[in-house]
């Protein structure tokens, strides 16, 4: 049985990626979730894994090498798949220092590990073992032309801390790969939606403030475009990237999906218009007299979009999920989980969005 060690499993891709794995393999895989529990780490969104015996939980930081280590000693890994992160840029803007630690320093902790437990006394590595670095597009910077694309070969061009942290993490594990031929894949995804996604991120966001009848924060002119991919698209690619990709590969990941933020708040109102019952009290509170355009985030990337080729023509893999259909199901999941947003929205979250949208 192939034994996966997830970092950062509790938070919103890395649970969504433990729960396509299972119901993808079932019992012919065991999962090692390790995760700090920070502000982004949610154990209820593993509720219903918890209980296998082939699922375990180690709450740990990346950062603490003896911790991971002795993961890496008691237990025979097959797969590093590496989510642990900060991954919030405005919180990037703030506070810098975290996402160097955990970012960078944890990311260093977690190859280190691996190869150690991985090499041969002749430096070769052993047989099926693999890495796999989970990015964003955010390291490439940004585009200002309309038709361009971000490519793998395109040269990195981080603005904030959090893509400069994320960049500086790609560059380690390519270090790996190019000093140790360490057996490694990076990939670089778009920004992702779906179940499970904490409300400082924008369709959360503006789900949850519409329902409640709050304002509906835009950044600038709102006419910054992002690329958005389905979470369970990003979980399948992960997958494939690690069974059919090529090592030492980096593989560009994105759903084909450039949206203005401004279109996204619209549509977001528009498709819980529809889908809320006509007797729905909170029917008369969604509305566009929300939106609220506020300052622009400081260096504030224009345009990211991702051109997903080489995967496609490489491993066969696509987005699958069209945006209309997947914030649906987005927004019907967010309905059916009120307690998880009442949870994570209490507490220190109220402190967080009373400093941002003061
Ligand atoms: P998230 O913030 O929802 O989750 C991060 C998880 O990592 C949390 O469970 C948190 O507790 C854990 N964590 C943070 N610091 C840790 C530490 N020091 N030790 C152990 N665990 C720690 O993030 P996400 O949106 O799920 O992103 C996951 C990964 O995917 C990140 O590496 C991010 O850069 C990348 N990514 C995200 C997006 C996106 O749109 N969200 C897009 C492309 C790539």
């Amino acid at each position: 049985m192939r034994t996966y060690l997830v970092t950062g499993g509790a938070g919103f891709i890395g649970s969504n990626y433990i729960h396509y794995m299972f119901r993808k393999y079932d019992n012919e895989i065991r999962i090692i979730n390790v995760d700090a529990l920070t502000y982004a780490g949610n154990l209820e969104n593993l509720k219903d894994v918890e209980e296998r015996e082939n699922y375990t939980f180690v709450k740990a930081n990346i950062c603490d090498k003896e911790a991971i280590e002795k993961i890496f000693t008691e237990n025979d890994i097959d797969r590093v798949v590496h989510f642990a992160a900060e991954s919030h840029v405005d919180r990037s803007i703030r506070n810098p220092e975290i996402f160097v630690q955990t970012n960078v320093l944890g990311t260093a902790v977690m190859l280190n590990c691996a190869k150690a437990a991985w090499e041969n006394p002749d430096g070769s590595f052993k047989e099926g073992k693999k890495f796999l670095h989970v990015s964003t597009d955010e390291v490439y910077g940004s585009l200002e032309n309309e038709g361009e694309y971000f490519y793998e070969t395109t040269p990195y061009a981080p603005h904030s801390p959090y893509s400069a942290s994320k960049a500086s993490s790609d560059m380690l594990v390519k270090s790996y790969m190019d000093t140790y031929h360490f057996p490694a894949n990076i990939t670089n995804c778009s920004n992702n939606y779906g179940p499970y996604q904490f409300p400082e991120k924008l369709i959360p966001l503006i789900i949850n403030n519409a329902l409640h009848g709050k304002n509906l924060p835009v950044y600038g002119d709102g006419k910054n475009v992002r690329d958005w991919l389905y979470v369970e698209d990003h979980a399948k690619a992960i997958d494939m990237v690690q069974e059919n990709g090529r090592l030492f590969e980096t593989y560009n990941i994105g759903g084909h999906n450039e949206k203005q933020n401004i279109q996204i708040i619209e549509i977001i109102i528009d498709t819980l218009q529809e889908m809320l019952a006509e007797d729905d009290p909170r029917r008369t509170l969604v509305s566009r007299d929300l939106i609220t355009y506020v300052e622009d985030r400081k260096g504030h990337d224009r345009r990211y979009a991702i051109a997903p080729d080489k995967i496609k023509a490489e491993i066969g893999w696509e987005p699958e999920t069209m945006f209309a259909e997947g914030i649906k199901k987005t927004i019907a999941w967010y309905f059916e989980h009120e307690d998880w947003m009442k949870n994570v929205t209490s507490g220190d979250y109220q402190k967080y969005y009373n400093e941002m949208y003061k």
